[in-house]
């Protein structure tokens, strides 16, 4: 920052105050991480000035034998994470991911079984104003009204009567454990191939506290950013099967060159998450998010499927007066970041909305264990029962932060 700082003073303001933001306030964003200082620095490294179109020995450019060390570790590292035959590491974004796959495995036109994104699915999976919904024919499924958790009945029955070539398991907003092998058992019987899109839960797959696809799923895909704490970025796992096709529908399927600073960074991310700490780090979010999902019961919020199993927590508001768009805005001047989410039988605008998705990764990862998070869920619900709190909780948020620093000194130069 020191280099910004003497010759782009403007942008060297903007990258402190943000600095201050994320140190300072309590980041709850179900889909946001922080990154060691280790996978920063690689990621501000000097391999963002090369070139590397094709894939290690095998690029379109000279001066690639550092670059081609530097993949080749990510592969092998991440191979080994999840214990799966073949990875691509270059995709730019997990949307990227996705689009790679659906263009190895489908046709423009096919049909695609996928998670309705007001229940909780990704854009990818076939909104309107995705690529995905352009160039798919796709149907969704969502959740059991009474369990709200997946319904895999109705993903049997629309997997019979629609025969898509595809099923895709895989949530931005679902705080249940996904059953891949139930997918996987339906995929078989109706002959479709099963797609699993791990972008949420993939560091919880990695330390083994969610179950893992491998095995059952054709193709996996996620980002690297969310639980597994990477550089922003994607990656595409499968069995030697698929990698031909999958690794030419990437390069030059949809991508050009890769960001070799981001595989360079992913690759020290892989290590990080082979560790034993990263395992802790992934049981203390599973608990950190029970803590938080019991005391917002204890205090009569009502929860989507009353609890979690994974990182995130979704509240209802539905018999409230309180929107999601209220409680985003409240709990944003006290300095706690959530976003506005859809919950099941949504009867708000998608800009409204009638709950919020919390997630704990984050705070986690400042080394916040029950004791915080129990505060944390005291000032949520605190600044929910009444906006008359929120200057109170806005101190006690202060107070908290400054206890468990993001970076030792992240506005250090
Ligand atoms: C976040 C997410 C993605 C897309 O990731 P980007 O890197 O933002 O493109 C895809 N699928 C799911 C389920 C996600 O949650």
């Amino acid at each position: 920052m020191s280099y910004i700082k003497s010759s782009d003073p403007e942008i060297a303001t903007i990258l402190e105050s943000e600095a201050t933001r994320q140190e300072l306030g309590l980041n709850l964003i179900a889909s946001e991480n922080t990154v060691s200082r280790a996978v920063m620095e690689a990621q501000g490294s000097i391999m963002t000035n090369k070139y590397a179109e094709g894939y290690p020995a095998k690029r379109y450019y000279g001066g690639c034998e550092f670059v081609d060390q530097a993949e080749d570790i990510a592969i092998e590292r991440v191979k080994k994470l999840f214990g799966v035959e073949y990875a691509n590491v270059q995709p730019h974004s997990g949307s990227q991911a996705n689009m790679g796959v659906y263009f190895s495995l489908l046709d423009p036109g096919d049909r695609i079984l996928a998670m309705d994104l007001s229940h909780g699915g990704h854009l990818t999976h076939g909104a309107g104003a995705s690529f995905s919904g352009r160039l798919y024919n796709f149907t969704h499924y969502g959740l059991n009204p009474d369990t709200e958790t997946i319904d895999l009945n109705q993903v049997e029955d629309l997997a019979k009567s629609t025969r898509p070539k595809l099923i895709v398991a895989g949530a931005s907003a679902y705080p249940r454990i996904i059953d891949f092998k139930c997918f996987a058992d339906i995929a078989k019987a109706t002959g479709a191939l099963f797609m699993v899109d791990m972008a949420h839960i993939a560091g919880l797959v990695a330390a083994g506290v969610h179950p893992s696809p491998v095995g059952f799923a054709d193709v996996i895909t996620s980002t690297t950013h969310k639980t597994l704490r990477g550089p922003r970025g994607g990656i595409i796992l499968s069995s030697d099967k698929h990698a031909k096709s999958i690794s030419s529908q990437i390069f030059p399927g949809i991508q050009g060159g890769p960001l070799m600073h981001v595989i360079t960074a992913k690759a020290v991310a892989f290590r990080e998450a082979l560790s034993p700490e990263f395992t802790e780090y992934q049981q203390q979010v599973v608990r950190n998010a029970g803590v938080l999902a019991n005391v917002l019961m204890e205090r009569g919020y009502k929860l989507v499927s009353n609890g979690t199993d994974n990182h995130m927590v979704l509240v209802d508001f539905s018999d409230r007066d309180i929107t999601g768009k209220e409680a985003e805005e409240r709990l944003g001047q006290a300095n706690i970041t959530v976003n506005k989410n859809t919950v099941p039988n949504e009867k708000r605008s998608p800009f409204v909305t009638s709950g919020i998705r919390i997630g704990v990764p984050l705070i986690t990862s400042r080394g916040m264990k029950e004791e915080a998070t129990r505060a944390i869920a005291g000032f949520i619900c605190d600044i929910l029962d009444d906006a008359a709190n929120i200057n109170k909780v806005a101190a006690q948020v202060k107070d908290l932060c400054s206890r468990y620093p993001l970076y030792e000194a992240t506005t250090a130069p």
